[in-house]
């Protein structure tokens, strides 16, 4: 039983509601940004046509509002507010900055991409299958350190799995071939 604490309600009876008022709209906004992850900022509320992107405007301003009568009943000027504040958006906008990193990085990499690695290994096949080389008999490994590498590697090994141990590349790779792939995403990118 001693676990048990006599928990009674605020007492100042304005706190009290403005502490109401703040859950109140929090939990409004909570709920808002909810729908917004599972339908789309840009989506609309089905039976109100309210667009999302207006309705989280405002709830952030009823939760702003909320929060501005609960510090006036509740805190100090001098409590620091402000600074935490600022700690937080200072530490949100270098995550930004990494995500768009991570972002350019993936864009720019398409073997972080299953469908991608899937396609490659699709057309590999395919052309073990056209060539009428066993697939097993192939030796997938490349370890070029580049992509574009690594894919010339693996059709060298094809190739050689159905010309002999002997062929290889004869060294001269006509001008204007295909680049590499991240010039091509990154001309498809840029473009
Ligand atoms: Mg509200």
């Amino acid at each position: 039983m001693a676990d048990i604490t006599l928990w009674k309600p605020e007492p100042d009876l304005i706190i009290h509601q403005a502490l109401g008022k703040a859950v109140e709209e929090a939990s409004e906004l909570a709920k808002i940004l909810a729908r917004c992850l599972i339908q789309g900022l840009d989506a609309k509320d089905p039976k109100t046509g309210i667009p999302n992107r207006q309705a989280v405007l405002e709830e952030m301003a009823d939760i702003d509002a909320a929060i501005v009568w609960l510090l006036e009943v509740a805190y100090r000027p001098d409590d620091q507010l402000l600074e935490r504040a600022n700690r937080k958006l200072a530490g949100f906008l270098q995550w930004q900055k990494m995500l768009e990193d991570d972002r350019e990085h993936s864009d720019r990499d398409p073997t972080l991409d299953n469908r991608w690695n899937a396609g490659l290994d699709f057309a590999m096949k395919q052309l073990c299958k056209l060539l009428g080389v066993d697939p097993q008999s192939v030796s997938w490994d490349a370890a070029t350190e580049t992509l574009d590498g690594d894919v010339r590697s693996v059709i060298g090994n094809i190739l050689r799995a159905k010309l002999g141990e002997n062929w290889g590349p004869d060294g001269r790779e006509p001008e204007g071939y295909a680049g590499t792939v991240a010039d091509m995403i990154g001309s498809k990118a840029n473009g």
